[in-house]
């Protein structure tokens, strides 16, 4: 099974992108994570990457294809994943596909989770307590908002007009969101 999950920062997507991997037994792909921990390691892309990340920025997609292409190529990806915050632009819609392409795969469905935006920043801003993420200060939140819509916002478009979009409410408990994710998917996949 090899399944996307989208929606504007904040909303959600790591949490569910877990559940998700973890019902249907896939790896939750995140590239925010492998950038997180390549700046945590300080290895030579997390150098490159740091400052685009805290300015809320997109990483280059030379940089971030190169990285889903080796994670994809790891063993517990092979029979399927869940890619979280990927893709973000159309760019990289392309290249996807074309990885896809090259070894016989399709996507079976896209999850989009929408949110309100004002509590959403909210919720951020009470996540950057928590986690102390260097880029869940106001203004980089504002950024990678505005960033979100002009860039990744027409990727819902394409995944909708190839009838693979499933779009559900992403606010509510975290369980209440789950169950409504894990029972749409069901539907949709018939598993
Ligand atoms: P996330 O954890 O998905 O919100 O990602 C955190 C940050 O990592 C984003 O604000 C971007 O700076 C960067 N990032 C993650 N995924 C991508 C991607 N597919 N393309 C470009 N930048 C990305």
């Amino acid at each position: 099974m090899r399944l996307l999950i989208m929606g504007p920062p904040g909303a959600g997507k790591g949490t569910q992108a877990a559940v998700i991997g973890e019902h249907y037994g896939i790896p939750a792909i995140s590239t925010g994570n492998i950038f997180r921990l390549a700046i945590t390691n300080r290895t030579k892309l997390g150098e490159r990457i740091k400052r685009i990340i805290a300015e809320g920025g997109y990483v280059p997609d030379s940089l971030t294809l190169k990285v889903v292409v080796e994670r994809l190529e790891e063993d517990d990806a092979k029979d399927g994943w869940l890619l979280d915050g990927f893709p973000r632009t159309l760019r990289q819609v392309t290249a996807l596909d074309s990885e896809l392409e090259a070894h016989g795969f399709h996507l079976d469905a896209v999850v989009s989770l929408t949110a309100d935006e004002e509590a959403i920043i909210q919720r951020m801003l009470k996540r950057a307590e928590i986690e102390n993420r260097p880029d869940d200060n106001e203004e980089t939140i504002r950024n990678r908002m505005e960033v979100y819509h002009e860039q990744t916002d027409p990727l819902l478009d394409v995944y909708r007009e190839r009838g693979l979009l499933i779009e559900l409410d992403g606010m509510g408990a975290v369980e209440e969101v789950s169950q409504r994710v894990l029972a749409a998917l069901a539907d949709r996949l018939g598993r």
